[in-house]
């Protein structure tokens, strides 16, 4: 502050607040750098449009802006995405796609009509029309959602609008190409101070557009926070972060303050949504914490998801997830336990009948594969008839309607009894426990139940842990 204030002084010798204030901006900007990713509910109307720019505008170190297409204004509103894919459909079809068109430039216009902003896009939509009526592919069409919020935002921040087709890569299989991504959205980027970028597209080594998986803003938003080595990646939404579970089954969950990448791979994986799964990878790299923000309560503090933490929370677990949908294959045989080489041969037949596992519980003389019903669905018979031929077992069944629930919690490693307090809650509500499975890192205990169990199971363990 001694430095800053010899420089703060003034023609007349006294200290300036301006000069003060604006040096303080730029320490900030200097020392803290912020990547913001706003989802298409922060972005659906012009109202949102107003509160995306107070958040960005309060803070100096906000200097990169990912953008969705827009949202739902109201619960059976569609999205720009989705109105975009059905025209897509239409033009293939070869049916009209005047109404859905029109609809999707009215959004945009009225955004921009009400904002006030000089920006005309006619010649983008005529771009996008005759491309949908070339049957241009059905990633660029869907794209464009972004690729026009982005320009409609960028005008109405004052902010440089920047394409991401020029700086993330996809590799010729189709999967996405980290680093090359990465070293040219660094060097694009680092000559523009602020800039609006669109998320959830890319393009393929030949130049066609490619987008991630649907919320895939997300994982946009994470690339660049990798690339210009942010501070902080703060994905605002429409919810203050995460909750303990899913509130639609249980009554208003706490929220959870602090998760870690591990946690939060856990618990989305097993389907608790907010941030789109992949969006971890590319920050992990420099261990940039994100932070879920929520654009219509700006003051709450959301939750921080960071590469580790030595607080523990306030529970000792940090979240329950859980999904139905699974069937277990289980495989009896004497001396299964001195056979060499059996599960591989077992993991061999559902790998060649392309079905992943999700859990692999074994006992002495029988083991049991989870995997997805709807995977196994069609290849049932071809998978139980190469397990019988591949190990010959004594028996060999399948059972479907499993709910596997997912605990979670860095604080399950240190404390004694978490496992049998989850037991002893879902047996105290007469849940009957089908599958057991605790990870090495004590991180987590999956827990198979019969799918109609999976509401009291999920209510039983949440009351132990923070009722
Ligand atoms: N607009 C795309 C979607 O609806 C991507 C995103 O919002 O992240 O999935």
């Amino acid at each position: 502050m001694l430095i800053l204030s010899v420089f703060a002084l003034d023609k007349t010798g006294n200290i300036s607040y301006n000069i003060i204030i604006f040096l303080i901006r730029r320490f900030v900007f200097i020392m803290s750098l912020k990547v913001l990713k706003f989802g298409g509910s922060s972005l659906a109307d012009a109202e949102h449009f107003r509160q995306v720019a107070e958040i960005v505008k309060s803070d100096p170190a906000r200097r990169y802006v990912v953008a969705s297409a827009p949202g739902k204004r109201f619960s059976n509103d569609t999205k720009v995405t989705d109105l975009l894919y059905k025209c897509y459909e239409l033009a293939y079809n070869e049916e009209d796609i005047t109404d859905v068109f029109e609809e999707i430039k009215q959004r945009y216009n009225d955004i921009i009509a009400d904002l006030g902003i000089e920006l005309d896009l006619s010649e983008v939509f005529e771009k996008i029309r005759l491309s949908l009526l070339h049957s241009t592919g059905r990633d660029y069409i869907a794209s464009r959602g972004e690729y026009l919020n982005a320009m409609v935002l960028a005008k109405y921040l004052g902010f440089s609008f920047f394409d991401a087709k020029k700086a993330v890569f996809f590799n010729e299989d189709g999967s996405f190409n980290a680093e090359r991504t990465n070293d040219a959205m660094r060097e694009a980027l680092s000559h523009m101070e602020y800039a609006v970028i669109p998320g959830f597209y890319g393009s393929m080594p030949n130049g066609t557009i490619k987008t991630f998986s649907r919320g895939g803003s997300d994982i946009t938003g994470s690339i660049v926070a990798r690339a210009v080595s942010a501070t902080i990646y703060e994905n605002w939404t429409d919810v203050s972060g995460f909750l303990m579970a899913d509130p639609r089954i249980i009554d208003n969950p706490a929220p959870i303050k602090t998760i870690t990448y591990k946690e939060l791979r856990e618990l989305s994986y097993m389907g608790a949504t907010v941030l789109h799964e992949d969006a971890i990878f590319p920050v992990r790299y420099s261990k940039i914490p994100i932070n879920i923000r929520n654009t219509n309560r700006p003051e709450d503090n959301g939750t921080f998801i960071v590469p580790e933490t030595d607080d523990i929370g306030e529970h000792v677990i940090t979240g329950i997830a859980g999904r139905t949908g699974f069937s277990s294959i289980t495989i009896e045989k004497a001396m299964m336990n001195a056979e060499l080489g059996l599960g591989r041969k077992v993991l061999q037949v559902l790998e060649e009948n392309g079905v992943s596992f999700e859990h692999f519980p074994s006992g002495i003389d029988t083991m049991t594969v989870i995997v997805s019903t709807r995977a196994l669905q069609e290849k049932r018979a071809d998978i139980l008839a190469g397990i019988c031929k591949n190990v010959n077992p004594e028996n060999v069944f399948v059972e479907e309607n499993i709910a596997l629930l997912a605990v979670v919690g860095r604080g399950m490693v240190k404390a004694k009894g978490t496992a049998a307090r989850i037991f002893m809650s879902l047996a105290n509500a007469g849940v009957n426990i089908r599958m057991i499975d605790q990870g090495s890192s004590e991180l987590n205990i999956i827990i198979g139940v019969d799918a109609n169990d999976y509401v009291t199971a999920l209510g039983a363990i949440y009351n132990e842990f923070v009722k």
